[in-house]
């Protein structure tokens, strides 16, 4: 599939840049320290979907590769004068990079960066080899832990298996237990779970919250409009089933973090992640070899649709700015369909994940695969807040 014509590879970036606009500082770096992974869950965009790219990759970030990221980084902090950045450890599974490679990439990223630039870190991770001692390394070093988790062991283990084709539930409920004792609260960064409509959206979140997770990312299942997920039209019922039981007075012990942003949007607020709004994406992906990608999701699209052609080794982070791909999502309004733009929720939604818009020969200038579900969900939220504040 090329997607050499289609929306935004005709972009023209030095247009826009002559025209006055001017890039955002990228403020979010994923690492993909380990490129492989310890599950093989049915529906992983990297493992299953259209790009296999990971099969070339080294199976670990070198010290070089590392070493060269750390120094990006703190390049690219200091030419914008950012007084933070962070840094999203991510794979394949990076826990399979071992406790003293990923200790050794926070201090020099952390060292490169100093004295100027305050670095936090996250890990998402699969949970399945989080022990005690990965635990204790993380609170020292101050590193947040994100879990995927798709419910309970009857849902999760659907699709989360093991290599073997084990469910994996049973080990990832043993580290959340670890995770949410109390001296490790500090960094549970929360629990990331994959919408499966075979799954009661109620009985899906209180089997994530029993873990007292701070937050619960529940994310759409990637897909295009060349490949739609199964069952569109249906997830707004789930997402709004699930709202109205969430949204009750006592409520929110446990965040969701999608209902979050809607609500803060619909009261004014700026988004802060991709899947609505149009705040600028500022996220950026450096592979296991050292090579430079927009976000990971875009390998749902087609092979080679996440590549940028350049090189952490050579080349610095403002480079990746003037790429059509990375302007399209910091572009707003600007950067959406004709159909979004007239819509009455453009501002909220933001027509969903850019990932979520590809169509073929329009690229991805098109309302997402999810607008009927986003459209249906957002008028529900807006309906409960108009209600409760009038
Ligand atoms: S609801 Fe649909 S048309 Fe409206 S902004 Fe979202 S994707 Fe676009």
């Amino acid at each position: 599939m090329s997607t050499e014509a289609e929306w935004p590879a005709t972009l023209d970036v030095g247009a826009l840049l002559a025209g006055g606009w001017r890039p955002e500082a990228f403020r979010q770096f994923i690492l993909k320290v380990h490129s492989r992974c310890n599950l093989a869950c049915t529906y992983c965009y990297v493992y299953t979907l259209a790009d296999q790219s990971w099969e070339s990759q080294p199976r670990v970030m070198s010290p070089e590769v590392v070493a060269a990221a750390a120094f990006r980084i703190a390049e690219h902090a200091r030419a914008h004068a950012l007084p933070s950045v962070e840094v999203i450890l991510h794979g394949g599974e990076p826990l399979l990079a071992g406790l003293d490679r990923l200790t050794a990439l926070v201090h020099s990223v952390r060292a490169a960066c100093a004295p100027e630039v305050a670095v936090s870190f996250s890990v998402q991770t699969n949970g399945v080899l989080l022990t005690e001692s990965f635990l204790q390394t993380f609170l020292e070093l101050g590193i947040r832990i994100g879990v995927s988790l798709d419910g309970g062991e009857e849902a999760n283990d659907r699709h989360r298996l093991t290599l073997g084709g084990r469910g994996s539930y049973a080990s990832v409920a043993r580290a959340l237990d670890l995770l949410g004792r109390e001296e490790f609260r500090p960094i549970y960064g929360g629990i990331l779970c994959t919408i499966d409509l075979a799954n009661d959206p109620v009985e899906t979140y209180e089997a994530l919250a029993v873990f007292r997770p701070p937050r619960i990312d529940m994310l759409l299942p990637h897909g295009t409009w060349a490949e739609p997920p199964p069952g569109i039209g249906a997830y707004a019922d789930w997402l709004i089933t699930l709202f109205d039981h969430w949204y009750q007075p006592g409520r929110p012990a446990t965040w969701i973090r999608i209902f979050q942003e809607i609500i803060g949007l619909l009261l004014g607020g700026r988004s802060g992640f991709e899947s609505v709004g149009l705040t600028p994406s500022t996220l950026v992906v450096v592979e296991t070899d050292g090579t430079i990608e927009q976000s990971d999701f875009l390998k749902v699209v087609a092979p080679g649709a996440a590549t940028t052609g350049l090189r952490i080794a050579d080349h610095p982070f403002d480079r990746v700015l003037h790429h059509p791909g990375v302007a399209a999502r910091q572009l707003g309004l600007a950067g959406l369909s004709d159909d979004c733009r007239a819509c009455r929720f453009a501002e909220t939604c933001g027509g969903g994940l850019y990932a979520h818009r590809y169509r073929q020969g329009t690229g991805h200038l098109n309302p997402s695969v999810y607008c009927t579900d986003l459209y249906r969900l957002i008028s529900h939220v807006q309906a409960r807040l108009t209600r409760d504040i009038s």
